[in-house]
Formats: structure tokens, C-alpha cells, sequence
């Protein structure tokens, strides 16, 4: 992780816990998601949090829409492996139910929970418990007031009406509180979370909603939260896809991985986009060593190479990789060629060979090489360059002749 410098420079917010999860104030960057089950059904809805948690999320919110709703959110708390949120719409009974449930954290939706004495008795039983709030403002509910007073959904509005919470909750002196402003709009998510950082120094939940399923809805996703939290905006974060929140998670965990905020909790799998040099399918393999490793969760950076001729220079700050050419697998650590073995074995090779080095460590493996290999590869790769000629030495001789050429013509 070699540049992960600025971007983990966070901008400063307050401090809140949902259970055990501290969000803002310097805290890491949480992970969250939410159930698709219905809460009611006990089982179904700790199946898909254990999976949650287990694809990279911190904190999981749960709707809790109805009295059954409520009951189940009882049942599903003391045995839930992370904070649970209830999710609040229209119905303050129902936050203060979930309240009851021993919920870590609540969402209101400003824009459908609308009367003060109401806003105001949840805030001060969340209070009473030590529940944080997240004001949950969406462009698409937003209060129909503002959406008059401004003219639309626009970043102001949705801060406006984040700050209009923020009022009734001081009424009753609560503010152990975070923020979202959301919207489906890319542009606009982006803006209206600028302006609520610079607004309030509350934590801010992150999330382009109703961003449709993958692939469109995780770049949409990773647009907007990556812009943010490169801005050292944004305190937890959540991907809202048309899919399996798994894929939520996973995506929410891989992302705040690929930006340096939290450390490779599992496999980090590389691999080259393949060119006219390869000499495999780089996605067949590069997919079969996918499937083999992503399971067994093993920490480590692993690279899938087309062709031993730049592959392993190339993916030298992985920690293990493979490249292929001559119907063979060069297997190496760091760049170090450590083992050659026929191109059939090489996914199996890769995942024996990660399993060891989890286990024993670089310096170990390294110093398990093949004393052979080196000398292998370096033949293998000779050869490919004799066949197809190196790029970089084939660009050289052609500028030498185009020199040449223009010294000939007096140019
Ligand atoms: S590693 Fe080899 S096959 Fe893959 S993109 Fe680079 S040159 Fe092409």
C-alpha cells in the first residue's frame, strides 16, 4: 500500500457509536448493507446478516415497517454478529418500538416522518437509550415544503431539511447523530454531500440511491462514495444495489481495500487484461483462480499473468502470482520466480502455493524456491522474445531506423 497518503485524511466529525462501531471522529470507514428478507422471519433475516458480515459489513439495517417487524428485530438483536439499524419510514411507533427491540442505531426518513411532537419523543428515548439517529434525507422523498420552497431537489434542500431535524433533536438536546443526503443522481449526491460537510460536523453516511443493479449500479455507487471519500468525505458508506447485498458489502469492503482506508481482509485477485502476447486465456485462468481462492478468505494480493515475458515484472508488488508461456506456469513471489510447472497445474499450483505462503510467510517460500526455476524461466522467456520479439526492443530499433532515414533525407 504503497499510496494510500492523503486519502486516508479524514475531514473532521464528531464521534458516534452504533454498538461497538464507532463512526466519524477518526474512526476507519464502516461497511454497511441491508436485509432484503423480511424482518418478521427470524431465521431468514440472521442467515443474510451472518452473510453480510462475512462479505465486509460493519453494521446492518433492517427495516422494521410493522408490529411483527418489531418482534422479529427482539429476536434477531442478541444473536446478531454486528449492530443492527432500524430502518424508519412514515411511522414513529415504529422507531420507538425497535427502541424497545434494543436497536443500536435508528434511520428516519425526514421526508416522510413529519410531525415535530413525534420526531421529537423518538429523540428522546433514542437519548434516554444511547441510540444514535441517522437523518436519512433522499432526493426522491424529500418533504414535499422544501421541494416547493426550492424549486426541486437540490443540494440545499436536502441539507436544508437534514438541518431542520437537526432543530427538533435540539429541542429535546439530542444530537448523537449522523447524516445522509442521498440521491440517485451522481452530480447531485456528490454536491449535496460537499455542502452538508462544510454544514454540520456530524459523521456522514454515504450512498447513491437506488443506484439499479450491477454493473451500472456499482459504478454509479463507486462514482459517487469513491469521489467523496477521496475528498476525505464520508464516514461510513453503503452501495445500494438491485442485487443480493452481498454484493453490497463485498463492493462497500473492496472499495474502502482499494483505496487504502481499511486494511485486505481477504484475497485482492490481479490480473493483466490479457493482449496479442498472452499465452492463455488470461480470463478463464484469471477466473478459475478466482473461484478456487476467494472462499478460503486468504489476505494476500495474488496476480494471473498472460505471459511470463512482462508478467512477472510487471506484477512484481504482488505477493504471488503466476504468468504463463511455453504451454507452462511460471509461479513467483514478489517478482521472484520460485517454481515452473505445466500450464494444467498452474491454478492448482497457485492455490497451494498461496495457502503456504499464508501460512509460512514470504521469506519462508522464498526460501523454498526451485533452485532450477529461475534458470527455466529465463529460457522460457528468451525463447518467447527470440519468437515474437520484444516491444520495447522492436520500438528501439525502429526509431533508430526512422533516425536514420531522416539523417538520409538531410531532414
Ligand atoms: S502481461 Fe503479457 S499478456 Fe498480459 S497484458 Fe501484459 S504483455 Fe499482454
Amino acid at each position: 500500500m504503497a499510496h494510500a497518503g492523503s486519502l486516508t485524511d479524514r475531514r473532521p466529525t464528531r464521534q458516534i457509536h452504533v454498538g461497538d462501531v464507532a463512526v466519524g471522529g477518526g474512526a476507519q470507514v464502516s461497511v454497511q448493507s441491508m436485509t432484503t428478507t423480511k424482518t418478521a422471519d427470524v431465521e431468514g433475516t440472521l442467515a443474510q446478516i451472518y452473510a453480510l458480515a462475512a462479505a465486509g459489513a460493519d453494521i446492518v439495517r433492517c427495516t422494521c415497517n410493522e408490529a411483527a417487524a418489531a418482534e422479529g428485530l427482539a429476536r434477531i438483536i442478541p444473536r446478531s454478529p454486528v449492530p443492527i439499524v432500524a430502518d424508519i419510514h412514515f411511522h414513529h411507533e415504529m422507531a420507538l418500538a425497535a427502541l424497545e427491540a434494543g436497536v443500536q442505531g435508528l434511520r428516519l426518513n425526514p421526508g416522510n416522518l413529519r410531525k415535530a411532537d413525534e420526531i421529537k419523543q423518538v429523540a428522546a428515548e433514542a437519548k434516554d437509550r444511547g441510540v444514535p439517529i441517522r437523518i436519512g434525507v433522499n432526493a426522491g422523498s424529500l418533504h414535499p415544503d422544501l421541494y416547493a420552497r426550492y424549486g426541486g431537489a437540490t443540494p440545499e434542500a436536502l441539507v436544508e431539511s437534514a438541518r431542520m431535524e437537526l432543530a427538533y433533536f435540539a429541542e429535546v438536546d439530542f444530537d448523537d447523530v449522523k447524516i445522509s443526503v442521498k440521491a440517485s443522481s451522481v452530480p447531485l449526491m456528490i454536491d449535496a454531500y460537499r455542502l452538508a460537510s462544510e454544514t454540520f460536523d456530524y459523521p456522514l453516511h454515504l450512498g447513491v440511491t437506488e443506484a439499479g443493479p450491477p454493473p451500472a449500479g456499482l459504478l454509479k455507487g463507486t462514482a459517487g462514495i469513491a469521489t467523496l471519500l477521496a475528498e476525505g468525505i464520508g464516514d461510513t458508506i453503503r452501495y445500494s444495489l438491485t442485487a443480493d447485498p452481498v454484493e453490497e458489502a463485498r463492493a462497500g469492503r473492496q472499495l474502502l481495500e482499494a483505496l487504502g482506508l481499511r486494511e485486505r481482509k481477504g484475497l485482492d485477485l490481479i490480473a493483466c487484461p490479457s493482449c496479442g502476447r498472452a499465452e492463455i486465456d488470461v480470463i478463464a485462468v484469471a477466473k478459475a483462480a478466482q473461484e478456487a481462492l476467494e472462499h478460503r478468505n486468504l489476505p494476500i494480493q495474488v496476480a494471473v499473468m498472460g505471459c511470463v515475458v512482462n508478467g512477472p515484472g510487471e506484477a512484481r508488488e504482488a505477493d504471488l502470482g503466476i504468468a504463463a508461456g511455453r504451454k507452462r506456469g511460471h509461479l513467483f513471489i514478489k517478482g521472484k520466480i520460485v517454481r515452473v510447472v505445466p500450464e494444467d497445474q498452474m491454478v492448482e499450483a497457485l492455490v497451494a502455493e498461496a495457502e503456504r505462503l499464508v501460512e509460512e510467510g514470504v521469506e519462508a517460500r522464498l526460501a523454498a524456491a526451485d533452485d532450477q526455476a529461475e534458470a527455466e524461466a529465463a529460457a522460457d522467456r528468451a525463447d518467447l522474445l527470440d519468437a515474437k520479439g520484444s516491444d520495447v526492443n522492436a520500438s528501439e530499433v525502429a526509431v533508430e531506423l526512422i533516425r536514420k532515414r531522416l539523417d538520409d533525407a538531410g531532414a
